[in-house]
């Protein structure tokens, strides 16, 4: 039997139950809650607005039905952006025709209370009543239906700017140049103080089951040398000062090697003549001269990591139940080595329950072609070509270099679920069995403005790699509203024949 006919048997079969039972045989297998045990989780990723667009029960039935998924991870607050898209860009066959050209939706998607927030003076601005869906208490409405269906819920937060956060201004990182930015400051208390307040609000108010917080920014000194944006470096803060201080780091001096690698790499960008000496040697002569911005970059990253080990504290002072995790995005799971390089999943350990890391291997390949191997090669691997860069990223990263594209092919093609068993087993190792790791498993998630379509077959390889590799779930993703019927279909499929 081929491939897809077999998909198509096995797709047949209701998995309402398959992941249930199939995590109960793990669960003995593997003795009980270790990482690993345990029932084999399932989650989705779905915006709020979409589980009301779609009505929650049939929205939950057909998760349930098609893809076993036994929990939803949802956005108690919208804090990165507009959850709005072109209807393009929406799964047209889940019932219910997408919307074009939708009025504004909030940001918030739960009530909160003052009484909680009294260590800060930010506070979470409620939505304008005017905006559709404003009167609805989401979360409030889930939790049942989703109870009678033994699924889970999660809150999710994405890190953002401020639009939804009042006094936000108040807490915001300093770059090289002493400018404020409108990004929050992970050292400063006010900032640490209102994550606490939002996520005790949170679990003192709904009864979740977990929670997975991400922020999609990377430190300072990948984004100098793979810059997501124009912006100086940062946080030079008076909080990081004096953190830089008591650490013993010459702050004037991280603060002036950060100015003159911004300068430098800024330089080649904009077509300045290389070093006689190399591209690469002058990032090199600029860390060797000031080591203090390898330090700078390190305490960044732990006041990253400080900030989510007190969310993760108060949500256990709370409710010790709860699961509490980390989104970790698709640069540092999978092409930034300096977050890779500062801690181990392992490392992570103390304060997460679960670790989500994306491994989307469709929209891999553009992002490596676009947002990896042509940065760098403007920035300090100028002096590779782009298949030498490649070929390079692929061994830094261990990933086949021969099941995967070449440079040429890396936007039409993508990565392939070997990329997503090699990073699951890369994972699982990092984190020592101290940490449970799911896997991202993303499809149909857009590039550009289309989305690239997902194969099927190479979903339901990419679900079954995750787990040969040994992680402990999976979170369908990017987002529910994104995915197409046969692709949902196809995770559903895997975790069948996987069960039987
Ligand atoms: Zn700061």
């Amino acid at each position: 039997m081929n491939r897809r006919r077999f998909l198509e048997r096995i797709a047949a079969v209701p998995v309402a139950s398959v992941a249930l039972a199939g995590g109960s045989v793990e669960s003995h297998a593997q003795g009980g809650s270790s990482p690993g045990g345990g029932r084999r989780f399932v989650g989705i990723q779905m915006g709020p607005h979409t589980l009301l667009d779609e009505g929650i029960e049939p929205c939950f039935d057909l998760i349930q039905r098609t893809a076993g998924v036994n929990a939803v991870l949802t956005y108690s607050h919208a804090f990165h952006g507009d959850l709005r898209k072109p209807a393009r860009l929406l799964a047209a066959d889940h019932g219910k025709p997408p919307r074009e050209n939708r009025p504004p939706l909030p940001s918030v998607w739960v009530r909160h209370h003052d009484r909680y927030f009294t260590d800060t003076t930010l506070r979470v601005k409620p939505p304008d009543p005017a905006l559709e869906y404003a009167g609805r208490d989401v979360f409030a409405e889930m939790l049942a239906p989703a109870r009678r269906r033994g699924m889970k819920v999660y809150a999710r937060i994405l890190e953002g700017s401020g639009a939804s956060i009042t006094n936000f201004s108040s807490v915001v990182t300093v770059d090289v140049y002493g400018k404020p930015t409108r990004i929050g400051c992970w050292n400063n208390p006010q900032y640490r103080a209102f994550w606490r307040a939002v996520v005790e609000d949170l679990f003192r108010s709904y009864d979740l089951d977990g929670f997975q917080w991400g922020a999609e920014r990377m430190g300072p000194l990948m984004n100098v040398i793979l810059p997501w944006n124009d912006g100086a470096p940062t946080c030079f803060c008076e909080y990081c000062r004096a953190r830089g201080r008591a650490k013993g780091i010459d702050v004037e001096r991280a603060r002036t090697g950060f100015e003159e690698l911004y300068v430098y790499v800024r330089g080649l960008m904009s077509g300045k003549p290389r070093l006689a000496d190399g591209v690469f040697t002058g990032f090199v002569r600029i860390l060797l001269r000031y080591p203090e911005v390898l330090a700078w970059e390190y305490q960044y990253r732990l006041s990253r990591e400080e900030v989510m080990r007190s969310m993760y504290e108060k949500i256990k002072s709370v409710k010790p139940s709860a699961e509490v995790g980390w989104h970790v995005d698709h640069q540092p799971s999978s092409w930034d080595l300096v977050y890779r390089a500062e801690l181990s999943y392992e490392d992570m350990a103390p304060y997460s329950d679960f670790i989500k890391f994306i491994a989307y291997h469709d929209v891999l390949g553009p992002r490596i072609r676009w947002w990896y191997l042509d940065r760098f090669q403007k920035t300090i691997l100028g002096e590779l070509s782009l298949d030498e860069s490649l070929n390079l990223y692929y061994n830094l990263f261990g990933y086949d270099k021969n099941a995967e594209p070449a440079v040429d092919e890396l936007e039409a093609k993508g990565l392939s679920p070997d990329y997503v068993y090699r990073e699951t087993k890369r994972s699982v190792a990092s984190a020592a069995g101290k940490t449970k790791i799911y896997t991202g498993i993303g499809f149909d998630v857009p590039w550009g403005s289309n989305t690239i379509p997902g194969d099927p077959d190479e979903i339901s390889s990419a679900v079954t790699r995750a787990f040969d590799a040994g992680a402990s779930g999976i979170v369908i993703s990017r987002e529910y509203e994104e995915m197409r019927l046969r692709n949902l279909q196809a995770v559903g499929a895997a975790l069948t024949a996987r069960a039987g």
